[in-house]
């Protein structure tokens, strides 16, 4: 394991080994139900995760990835520690995965901001490092850029789809791409999303702290809540939705174009990403954080914030996702179905 300071730590608590942690610095998990003087660390947990279900970062004390009292940065390890306790304690599923998703887009900015100091030849050589350790990326520093092997590069970039990646849009020289600190982090973006989440999956789970019950029970009303909601084929969906959405919930593949004309139609209905993104659940490729990306790039949230629009029958006739029926006579665009009648 890689050795950290306690500032590090802080900004990349999963590098940390829990239950060790807690023990070399003589807190027994049992002591933070009860003592006081533990409380806001505790406090601090529970507040990270609900960020975490609200679709939030939780935003540390640390500035610039520095703090300056060493308690502050104390805190900080132990909420995220302890923040998967309670995870672990209410067996919530779903708050490992948001949790994990938020934790992971937390480290990825501070590993943005360390790659990117231009100054701080220690900080960029941290981040690397962490890099490497955890996926075995090779990437060195070369002016204001990382070159990164080109088949690591393929490996870790097979998943994005945007022309942007493609590798002959990128620079590439002596069998290695040059990438912006931006870009680097990014490359292991869905890696550091299951990373953080397969340590999570694999800290044991301790007995009930006492003092932690209500903190569990409103955590686990809370998940409760965000339990997916399952959108219903009512007669308003047009065939080709219907059958869109038939196939995924077979758990069968539904080609890009399909998920795309699935996608913008539900957007267009009113449907939020967090509504939309459980249908893909059963997906045979499904990876709950690029579905998500890729519905926020389409709601406009993200990226360009362009707001992308269903296509039309005749594109969806050409791309042999249209089954039309006799109420589509005289539609255009999906989204007309059911509203413009003979
Ligand atoms: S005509 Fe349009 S609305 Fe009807 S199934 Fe085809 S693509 Fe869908």
């Amino acid at each position: 394991m890689l050795e950290l300071g306690a500032d590090e730590y802080a900004k990349y608590p999963f590098m940390a080994d829990a239950g060790q942690y807690l023990k070399d610095k003589g807190f027994p998990l049992v002591k933070f139900g009860t003592d006081p003087d533990l409380k806001p660390s505790v406090e601090k947990a529970f507040h990270r995760l609900k960020v975490s279900t609200e679709g939030g970062i939780y935003k540390s004390e640390l500035i610039d990835g520095q703090a300056s009292k060493s308690y502050v940065l104390e805190i900080e390890v132990f909420s995220f520690l302890l923040a998967i306790v309670l995870i672990k304690l209410t067996g919530m599923h779903t708050l490992t995965k948001r949790f994990a998703l938020a934790e992971a887009r937390r480290a990825e900015q501070h590993l943005e901001k360390d790659l990117g100091k231009a100054s701080e030849k220690s900080k960029i050589d941290l981040a690397i490092k962490i890099i490497h350790d955890l996926f075995g990326i090779e990437i060195i520093k070369r002016d204001d850029f990382f070159e990164i092997p080109v088949a690591d590069y393929l490996k870790h970039s097979t998943s994005f789809h945007e022309r942007e990646w493609k590798l002959i849009n990128r620079y590439v020289k002596d069998g290695k791409v040059l990438l912006t600190p931006e870009k680097t982090v990014r490359l292991i973006r869905k890696e550091l999303g299951t990373y953080i989440g397969s340590k999570i999956n694999n800290a044991p789970t301790p007995p009930m702290i006492p003092g932690f019950e209500n903190m569990v029970n409103e955590l686990i009303s809370i998940c409760k809540k965000l339990t997916p909601s399952y959108t219903t084929i009512t007669g308003e969906y047009p065939p080709c939705i219907k059958h869109a959405i038939e196939v995924l919930e077979k758990g069968e593949n539904l080609p890009h174009s399909g998920r795309f004309m699935l996608a913008t139609f539900l957007l267009s209905k009113g449907q939020s990403v967090e509504e939309i993104a459980p249908l893909f659940k059963n997906a045979p490729d499904y990876n709950q954080r690029i579905t998500l990306y890729q519905l926020n790039h389409l709601a406009g949230t993200s990226g360009s914030g362009t707001h992308y629009s269903c296509p039309s029958c005749e594109k969806l006739k050409t791309q042999n996702l249209c089954f039309a029926i006799p109420e589509c006579d005289n539609i255009i665009n999906p989204i007309q179905f059911g509203k413009k009648r003979i």
